[in-house]
């Protein structure tokens, strides 16, 4: 079996613990990961506070910062395939996904490089001429970044990125579900020469790593991503200390389809939304609103073409879908899908798992047509492969729908009347919205949610910001 060992203060170490971690495609254990213990998290907070003030980090131009981002980015994109095959084996995720979203962290890192040395404090013209007052953006000290095993390379960058463009230093946790991407990740850092205890990670289980690295008071700013339940532990966890937290969560998101579109077109966008990566996806668009009278036409296009979706081993070429992440993931999808099958809804396609693969943990793309708003595959975040659907009459009808949850991450509206567009547009409660397009996303836009969906944002250059805290300075003259 293969081994993984923490990154901390520039070495690595085993955790005081550890654990195998599973194969998704076949059900078997691969590798002995570390689990860090209080002493670990301690340890690597430590050497993150200490790195923060150090001169061989402190003491870096800004640009000298960005070229060491720099150098990150092309190290991540010449061990691409390295580090996405780990993503696919550990987790389960396809490696056509893993690959794109390795080059996607690749070009987070390029363009928080380019951002660092933009940090800009400002001159301000108080009325009073003997006083001359300016403010410095200065960064904002020790960031425990955590994230959730879907995606963790690319949800790290969304972090480390803008907070080492900042000046801060990071010690991440990668989720017990699928860390070796990020350990391995580890390396690459080593090999950029950014000095030690600059980013330190490791993993573990929520409620010994987790819960000590976002209480310790070293710790001056949080970058959670994960489940909205956890998000209050966090929250809580902070209180303590006040450490700036932000927090992104899940989602139910609505896509929209208005009856002046051609379902032919609207169809590759409305699968890519749910069932790319097996549905474990935050923007997942997993609610599908369509109207009235476009709903039979759209789902017959939709039937014939989930039934046609490749399911099978996570690193074939052909496979479209793969393992779902964990056993749990998949007990809680069969679960709800046969809670909302007993309150009326109706299969259209899937519902099972798919029969003669080497593992248990796959399911089939599934669409449940539901009457009723109330059906549990509506309200609840699955975090899998089901679509389920919902129709409307007016514009109004569509808009409430698409409002009628607590989340409010992404949505999508598919309709060729531009004032419509706009309309709806303004009045669905999302962080994100997408017109004739789903899932597009890129490091200049800012992504975060409303509602339980979460608080602050990533990405853009307003994210890195919340990075670093403004100094105000009065000079008297
Ligand atoms: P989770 O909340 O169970 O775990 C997330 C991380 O928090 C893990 O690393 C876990 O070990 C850690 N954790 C657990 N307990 C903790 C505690 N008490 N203190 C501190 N950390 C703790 O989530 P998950 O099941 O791994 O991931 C799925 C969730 O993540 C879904 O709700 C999904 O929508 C969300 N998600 C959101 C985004 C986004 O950008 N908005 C992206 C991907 C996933």
């Amino acid at each position: 079996m293969e081994r993984f060992q923490h990154y901390i203060d520039g070495g690595f170490h085993d955790g005081g613990e550890s654990f195998e971690s599973i194969d998704p495609a076949t059900g078997a254990a691969w590798a002995v990961m570390p689990a860090a213990t209080e002493d670990d998290v301690n340890r690597a907070v430590d050497a993150a506070d200490r790195a923060f003030a150090a001169p061989e980090w402190a003491g870096l131009t800004a640009t000298a910062r960005g070229r060491l981002l720099w150098k990150l980015a092309d190290l991540v994109a010449a061990n691409a395939e390295r580090l996405a095959r780990l993503e696919t084996r550990d987790t389960g995720k396809i490696l056509r996904e893993t690959m794109g979203q390795t080059a996607y962290a690749a070009e987070y890192y390029r363009y928080y490089a380019g951002l660092a040395d933009k940090i800009e404090g400002a001159h301000l013209p108080v009325d009073k001429p003997d006083m001359q007052v300016w403010t410095r953006r200065e960064p904002i000290g020790v960031v425990a970044a955590i994230v959730p095993w879907n995606s963790q390379l690319f949800l790290s960058s969304v972090k480390i990125a803008p907070a080492l463009a900042a000046g801060c230093t990071v010690v991440l946790k990668a989720s017990e579900d699928g860390p070796a991407p990020m350990l391995e990740f580890a390396r690459l850092v080593d090999e950029a020469g950014i000095p030690p205890g600059v980013v330190n990670i490791v993993t573990g289980f929520g409620a010994a790593c987790g819960q000590t690295l976002t209480a310790h008071p070293k710790v001056a700013r949080v970058a959670f991503t994960g489940g909205p339940e956890t998000a209050r532990h966090v929250v809580r966890n902070t209180a303590e200390n006040l450490a700036h937290v932000t927090l992104e969560l899940g989602g139910k998101s609505p896509v929209v389809v208005f009856d002046d579109v051609d379902p032919d077109n609207v169809a590759n966008a409305v699968m890519a939304g749910i069932f790319g990566g097996a549905g474990q996806s935050c923007v997942a668009g997993s609610r599908l609103l369509v109207h009235a009278d476009m709903k039979d036409r759209l789902l017959d296009v939709l039937k014939e073409r989930a039934e046609k979706i490749v399911i099978g081993a996570p690193d074939a070429e052909a496979t479209q879908i793969g393992p779902l992440a964990t056993r749990a993931q998949l007990d809680r999808i069969e679960e709800v899908v046969a809670k909302s099958l007993e309150q009326g809804a109706r299969l259209v396609t899937g519902g099972a798992r798919p029969e003669g693969l080497e593992a248990e943990w796959y399911y089939q793309p599934t669409i449940l047509d539901c009457s009723d708003p109330a059906t549990a595959s509506v309200r609840t975040e699955l975090f899998g492969p089901v679509l389920s659907v919902l129709t409307f009459r007016t514009e109004e009808e569509a808009v409430r729908l698409a409002n009628d949850t607590p989340y409010g991450l992404a949505a999508g509206v598919f309709t060729n009347r531009l004032a419509r567009a706009h309309r709806v547009v303004a009045a669905i409660r999302a962080g994100v919205v997408w017109v004739n397009t789903y899932r597009t996303i890129s490091p200049i836009v800012p992504f975060g949610g409303f509602g339980r969906s979460g608080l602050g944002r990533e990405a853009g250059a307003e994210a890195m910001l919340d990075y670093t805290r403004p100094k105000a300075v009065w000079m008297n003259t």
